[in-house]
C-alpha cells in the first residue's frame, strides 16, 4: 500500500458548501448533490472549474457543519457524489482498498455458481459512478465521473491487491462520460484482456465479449432471472430479444424445443456459438423483428416464453410510446401462452417504474382475454443492489406470469 496522499487528508481539501436542500438529500440516503444545490459566490465556492479541477472535496452545510467527503465534478450537473459521511476520513488508497474489499466480500455467495458478476454497482455499493464487473480472471471497469477518474490509480491498486486479475479493461465508451467532459472510449488499463471470455452461469456456458459486447460484455444483471425461468421451463419455449442466447440456453436444458429470436444477425451468430458450446440440438435461431414475428405467429402456442427487450424508454419523454411497445409484446406473448404456460417478462427501462411495469402488465392481461396469474415479481440480483433511497440504482423489473386456462 502506498502512503496516504497528503492532498486527500480532509483538512487540506477544497471545501464545497451545499444548501439546506442539498444537505437534506444526503441525510435521506441519496449520494448526489446537484449544481443548483451548491452555494456559490463564497470564499469556498468551487464553481470556478479552472481553480478547482475534479477530485475529492470536503463538504459543509450552509452553517459550516462538516458533512463528509465527496467526488467533485466541475462540468457535470451532478456536482458532488458522497463518498464518506465521516468528515475525518481520508479518501486515500486504504479507503478505496477497504470499500472495494467490502463490495467484493458481499458477492462471495455467487462464485460457486457463476464466474461472471458485478463486483461494484456504483451508488448501490456506496462507490458512486464506479462499475466493476468480473469475467472469470479479468475485470471490466467503468469510471463514470470526473471526480472518480482522478481516483483511477487507487481504484486499480485496490482491484489488483484484492483480485490479482490477469487484465483490467475500461469500457469507458459510455455517453455519460460526455456530461463529465471525459474522453469516451475503450482502454486497456492493465495486463491483457481477451476478445472472448467463457462465462459459466448455473451450469450454462456462454461467451462474453468484454471489448465489444453490450454493457461490459454481457447482461450480468439478468443472471439469476435466467436460472429462475430455466428451472421452470418446459415444452415449446420462446426467447424474444435473445441477444447472445443467454436465456435460451437456460430454457434449452428443460424445454423440448427453444426458438431464440433477435433482430441482430451478429447477436444470433454469437447465440449459435453458445448453443453449440453447450451441445444443445433443440434451439432454433430466428432473425426477425419481435413485433412483426409475434404478430405473424399469433396462432402459435408456447409453454414457456421469455421477453427481455432492450430499454424502450431511454428518456422520460419516450415513456408513453415505450409503454405502448411493452404492452404490445406482452399482450401478444400472453395470447400465445398454452394453458398452464409461463411467461417471464422483464423491463430494464429505468423510467418504467415498478408500478408502471405492473400497470402495463395488467393492461396487457385485460386485453388478452386470458386469465393470468402474477406468480412472482422479480428484481435485481445480489450483485446489482438496488438501494431503496437511490432510485437510480434500480432498473430491472421482472414478472413470472402463468396462464391459468
Ligand atoms: N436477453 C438478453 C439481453 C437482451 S438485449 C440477455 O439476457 O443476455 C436486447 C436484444 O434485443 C438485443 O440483442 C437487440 O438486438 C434485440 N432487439 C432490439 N430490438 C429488437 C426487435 N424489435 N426485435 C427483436 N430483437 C430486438
Amino acid at each position: 500500500m502506498s502512503p496516504t496522499p497528503s492532498t486527500n487528508a480532509p483538512n487540506s481539501l477544497p471545501t464545497a458548501t451545499v444548501s439546506h436542500k442539498g444537505a437534506r438529500r444526503w441525510d435521506s440516503g441519496h449520494p448526489w448533490i446537484y449544481r443548483s444545490d451548491l452555494i456559490t459566490g463564497r470564499a469556498d465556492d468551487l464553481t470556478d472549474a479552472s481553480a478547482h479541477p475534479a477530485g475529492i472535496v470536503s463538504v459543509i452545510d450552509n452553517r459550516g457543519k462538516p458533512l463528509g467527503s465527496a467526488l467533485w465534478s466541475p462540468a457535470s450537473e451532478i456536482s458532488l457524489r458522497l463518498l464518506d459521511r465521516d468528515p475525518s476520513a481520508s479518501i486515500d488508497n486504504a479507503w478505496w482498498h477497504s470499500h472495494i474489499g467490502r463490495a467484493i466480500a458481499r458477492r462471495a455467495a455467487i462464485a460457486p455458481h457463476a464466474n461472471a458478476y458485478r463486483l461494484v454497482h456504483g451508488e448501490g455499493d456506496g462507490l458512486p459512478s464506479l462499475i466493476v464487473d468480473r469475467y472469470d480472471r479479468w475485470l471490466v471497469v467503468q469510471l463514470m465521473s470526473a471526480g472518480l477518474e482522478t481516483q483511477r490509480d487507487s481504484i486499480l491498486a485496490a482491484l489488483q491487491a484484492h483480485l490479482l486479475p490477469e487484465g483490467i479493461l475500461a469500457r469507458n465508451d459510455v455517453a455519460l462520460r460526455n456530461k463529465e467532459k471525459l474522453p469516451v472510449g475503450v482502454e486497456l488499463l492493465a495486463g491483457t484482456v481477451p476478445q472472448e471470455v467463457e462465462v459459466v452461469e448455473h451450469g450454462v456456458r456462454y461467451l462474453a465479449a468484454p471489448w465489444t459486447g453490450q454493457k461490459t460484455g454481457a447482461f450480468l444483471d439478468q443472471r439469476e432471472n435466467r436460472a429462475f425461468i430455466g428451472e421452470r421451463a418446459r415444452g415449446r419455449a420462446l426467447d424474444c430479444f435473445s441477444y447472445h442466447g443467454s436465456f435460451a440456453l437456460h430454457l434449452a436444458r428443460r424445454a423440448d424445443h427453444v426458438t431464440a429470436l433477435d433482430s441482430s444477425a451478429h447477436a444470433l451468430s454469437r447465440a449459435k456459438e453458445n448453443v453449440d458450446r453447450n451441445g444443445f440440438d433443440n434451439v432454433t435461431l430466428v432473425e426477425a423483428n419481435a413485433f412483426d414475428w409475434l404478430k405473424a405467429h399469433e396462432r402459435d402456442a408456447y409453454d414457456t416464453i421469455v421477453l427481455d427487450p432492450p430499454a424502450f424508454a431511454k428518456t422520460k419523454p419516450t415513456l408513453p410510446s415505450a409503454i405502448r411497445g411493452y404492452k404490445e409484446v406482452n399482450l401478444r406473448a400472453m395470447r400465445m401462452l398454452a394453458p398452464g404456460g409461463l411467461l417471464f417478462t422483464a423491463s430494464c427501462s429505468f423510467h418504467l417504474t415498478k408500478p408502471l411495469f405492473l400497470e402495463m402488465l395488467q393492461a396487457a392481461a385485460a386485453d388478452s382475454g386470458r386469465r393470468l396469474a402474477l406468480r412472482e415479481i422479480r428484481g435485481q440480483p445480489l450483485d446489482h443492489p438496488e438501494v431503496l433511497t437511490i432510485p437510480e440504482t434500480g432498473y430491472i423489473k421482472g414478472a413470472l406470469v402463468e396462464a391459468l386456462d
